[in-house]
């Protein structure tokens, strides 16, 4: 038994319909395939991100190491598009169905809250599975489909700059506003998108209850949620294979992996 008898009062007594937010991190993801970015083979250990996680770094790879940067593309959408939603994502489905979960506040950036069903996620760090106009800011959809022959052919046909950046550009097009697309993530140093940080604010407003699964709690502002959330009276439940750096914040804390936790809550709620 992984949820003590106390705590599992105390979720069956406090998780009311409608009022119960989840802020979930790269943790989640772990067990769907993703290595968390700092973790052990995580894309840190290979790539520096003060090169590869802003947009000068990577203009100036493409420039002086195309082959880096093919690799990297390589690595980063190979590692999601083999990914699947896991136990976790899918118990958070079931809660919100169920009409106790209301949002899903998400560091996230692999879509795999939406793959599964989740209908309410407000997404700090973007999707990669989005593009956005540098210019007007419109967003379109970079389906998997298009991913893999991305990826298809970088590998059968890249050969320098020049070719990569054809390349690039076919998948990432000039908008009709004149300026290019970009992926749909925040990059080391930019905003989070303003309208999706208001909502996830609005959601902590109303919160009784904020089930943080799978963040370490470092990356700002995403990080100051939590505290947010307990001002206005919410109780902090964390779900971390290890502490995180708030975890001394938090009402309880459940040590272990989400894809076994977060479906024993759902147990607990469901018996
Ligand atoms: P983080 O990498 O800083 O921390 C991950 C946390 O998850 C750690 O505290 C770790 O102990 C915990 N963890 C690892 N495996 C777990 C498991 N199986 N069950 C429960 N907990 C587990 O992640 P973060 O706090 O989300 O911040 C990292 C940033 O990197 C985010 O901004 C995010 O956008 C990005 N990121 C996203 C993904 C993804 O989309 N899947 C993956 C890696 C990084």
């Amino acid at each position: 038994m992984i949820i003590p008898e106390d705590l599992k009062y105390q979720i069956k007594k406090n998780f009311k319909k409608g009022k119960v937010v989840s802020l979930t991190g790269a943790g989640i993801s772990a067990e769907s395939g993703i290595p968390t970015f700092r973790g052990k083979g995580g894309l840190w250990e290979k790539y520096d991100p003060e090169i590869f996680a802003n947009t000068e770094g990577l203009i100036s790879v493409l420039r002086n190491n195309p082959r880096s940067l093919a690799n990297f593309i390589t690595e980063f959408y190979s590692t999601l598009l083999s990914s699947q939603p896991n136990p976790a994502h899918l118990s958070l489905v079931e809660l919100e169905k169920m009409g106790i979960l209301s949002s899903i506040i998400t560091q996230n950036i692999d879509n795999l809250h939406q793959e599964s069903g989740s209908q309410n996620v407000i997404e700090l760090h973007g999707n990669s599975f989005r593009i956005i106009c540098m210019g007007c800011q419109k967003k379109a959809c970079l389906n998997k489909e298009r991913i893999k022959e991305l990826l298809a052919l970088i590998k059968k046909s890249w050969s320098s700059y020049i070719s990569l950046l054809r390349i690039i550009s076919r998948y990432f097009p000039k908008c009709k506003c004149g300026k290019r697309f970009r992926i749909d993530i925040v990059l080391f140093g930019e905003l989070l998108p303003q309208d999706e940080l208001s909502r996830a604010y609005k959601e902590l407003d109303n919160c009784h209850t904020l089930l943080i699964i799978g963040s370490s709690l470092v990356v700002y502002p995403a990080a100051e949620l939590p505290l947010y959330a307990k001002q206005r009276g919410a109780r902090l439940i964390e779900i971390n294979s290890q502490p995180s750096a708030l975890s001394e914040l938090c009402d309880y804390r459940i040590i272990g992996r989400a894809s076994e936790i977060v479906p024993e809550v759902l147990n607990i709620l469901k018996g």
